[in-house]
């Protein structure tokens, strides 16, 4: 079979691999549809994992193409979502609640970091009544696949924010997890909710999900503009979902919350060996802030959870794929278009 790859550091392309083969609890999957994901393009430009040369992809719905002899809940011709992160479900770090570390730090994120992933005519899934959701009929593909990654990640942020009602948030980068987590504070009940952003794609989708205000960090300092907002006060919760670049996101989302406030990071921070915490800002360290970062939950009642709320009308990502191809071979195209990110470019998505 066919997969796009990371083939070195910088460098990506297509290689031919046998079909994966499932063990007992495993199912292999016909991929149906995949979504280009900047956190991929981390991986190979910046290399934060090495020389991995794996099939990149880690967003996909498909059908199931053949289950290992444990399988009890799926089995071949059936429509599933599989989530970014696949945890190993009979692991301590489950038992103690936070499934995203089974194995290890961030060790449910397997595809592309330890083994091949999505971007490929099957792929492999671990522990499949656990890891795979049934995709309701009447949600399209190109919506579905924004619950591999971009709907949990962005509303996780939401869930590590914990807004009250009414709460003041400000969610700083408005890419498609950004935008996941305005739609999420607005469902979660938040008054004021501050986005920050540029493009004006970004900017028109972040008024659509509910932001009641739009920052650009190009009219000045974002933590002073915040802070005029806000009658000096600051946002109760900041969600980190940008500014990766020196960790200048998650600088200014400690500068603009209040004593008290939360910051909730779900940006990957893929260079450099340190954060930075502005001392003033976090009251020399006695500031009653609480910093969190998580990745993605995930597994099937989690999945199932996340489409409910596309299946009843409460979200709606679709409007993240902006630009949709039909043809797998067109992963090269998308790949490179997200690369690019052009004006108009929110998330591209591939129908095989
Ligand atoms: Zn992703």
């Amino acid at each position: 079979m066919r997969g796009f790859a990371m083939r070195r550091i910088g460098e990506v392309g297509w290689v031919t691999r046998e079909k994966p083969r499932p063990g007992p609890y495993d199912a292999i999957i016909r991929t149906l549809a995949v979504g280009i994901c900047t956190s991929d393009q981390h991986t190979v430009y910046d290399g934060p994992l090495g020389e991995l040369r794996l099939i990149m992809g880690h967003e996909a719905v498909g059908e199931v193409a053949e289950v290992g002899s444990e399988v009890k809940d799926f089995q071949p011709g059936d429509r599933i979502l599989v989530g970014a992160v696949t945890p190993d479900w009979r692991t301590l770090e489950c038992q103690r609640g936070w499934h995203q570390h089974s194995g290890g730090m961030l060790g449910a994120f397997k595809f592309t970091t330890t083994k091949d992933g999505v971007f490929a005519e099957y792929f492999h899934v671990n522990d499949a009544d656990m890891n795979l959701a049934r995709l309701p009929e009447a949600i399209p593909l190109e919506s579905a696949v924004m619950v591999a990654d971009m709907v949990p990640t962005g509303l996780h942020g939401v869930e590590l924010a914990e807004p009250a009602f009414g709460a003041a948030v400000c969610v700083i980068g408005i890419g498609p997890v950004g935008l996941m987590a305005v739609a999420g504070a607005a469902l979660r009940g938040a008054g004021m909710i501050i986005a920050v952003g540029s493009r004006p794609v970004s900017v028109e989708a972040a008024k659509h999900y509910g932001a009641t205000h739009i920052l650009n960090y190009k009219e000045g300092d974002i933590a002073h503009q915040v802070a005029a907002l806000t009658g000096e006060q600051g946002v109760d919760a900041a969600i980190v979902a940008g500014g990766e670049k020196g960790g200048q996101g998650l600088f200014q989302a400690i500068r603009m919350t209040r004593p008290g406030g939360t910051i909730a990071n779900v940006a990957y921070f893929s260079t450099g060996d340190t954060l930075p915490i502005p001392r003033a800002d976090w009251g020399l360290g006695m500031g009653h802030k609480t910093i969190k970062g998580g990745l993605m939950p995930a597994g099937r009642h989690k999945l199932e959870t996340f489409l409910s709320l596309l299946e009843f009308g409460r979200l709606d990502p679709a409007r993240l794929a902006t630009h949709v191809f039909h043809g797998m071979e067109n992963i090269e195209e998308a790949w490179h278009l997200m690369r690019a990110k052009p004006a108009d470019l929110i998330k591209p998505v591939v129908i095989y």
